[in-house]
């Protein structure tokens, strides 16, 4: 599927091919990204999306104050992100609500930016894709960045100066959630160098011109 156009307000907008951009923590998604944002992709983050949302003035916060009272937000008029988090943590009912309110929102802005780019493929990084995600945000194809675990500590241990033994804790805690990745229809090896990650994504760039503009 090429690209899908969307009834909205009784018009029709083309939305450009998406790529769905997965993978582990520390497995070079945004080392990736930029590659095919250098090639001319719009890349957008998920993650970024999230958070605008819930910035002073975000669109998600009318709803998330309806629902958890005001004292969800900081005196800043932003979401309490710490208090959020430590609701949603120990109570999964909290947390589906939340995500509810937030994951309609950050489809609609991606959307939106899918819509107005001018971009042929639009790369969506999304740290954990599932089948769900992947549906939800009308992903036409999914690209996983793969990275031995040894390979991402000693990466981000060089990123973020926390301790090996704290890095290596993270990546083992989500080994769980990566397993349940959607399917990857491309997968992209970042053990290498950032010269060998350069050549499998120019490779990519130009199949997925090809996907976006059958000939
Ligand atoms: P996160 O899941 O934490 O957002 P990520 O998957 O986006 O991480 P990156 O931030 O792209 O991963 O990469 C992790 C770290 O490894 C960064 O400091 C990045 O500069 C570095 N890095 C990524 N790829 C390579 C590579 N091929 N060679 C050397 N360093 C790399």
């Amino acid at each position: 599927m090429p690209s899908e156009a969307l009834h909205s307000a009784g018009t029709i907008a083309f939305v450009a091919y998406r790529i769905g951009l997965t993978g582990g923590i520390g497995s070079g998604k945004n080392a990736a990204a930029e590659i095919f944002a250098s090639l001319g992709a719009e890349v957008i983050d998920t993650d970024a999306v999230a958070r605008s949302l819930t910035w002073r003035g975000g669109a998600a916060l009318g709803a998330i104050a309806a629902q958890f009272g005001p004292g969800a937000l900081a005196p800043d008029g932003s979401l309490d992100m710490a208090r959020m988090r430590s609701r949603v943590f120990s109570d999964a009912q909290a947390a589906r609500r939340f995500e509810a309110i937030v994951q309609p929102l950050v489809k609609e802005a991606c959307l939106r930016r899918a819509r107005e780019s001018r971009a042929v493929y639009v790369v969506l990084i999304v740290p954990l894709l599932r089948e769900a995600g992947r549906k939800a945000l009308g992903v036409d194809r999914v690209a996983r960045v793969e990275c031995p675990a040894e390979v991402r500590v000693a990466r981000i241990v060089r990123r973020s100066g926390l301790r090996e033994a704290e890095v290596r804790r993270i990546v083992a805690a989500q080994a769980g959630n990566e397993a349940r990745l959607a399917r990857a229809d491309d997968s992209i090896d970042n053990a290498g160098e950032l010269e060998t990650l350069r050549v499998r994504v120019e490779a990519l760039h130009r199949e997925y011109l090809l996907l976006a503009r059958p000939a």
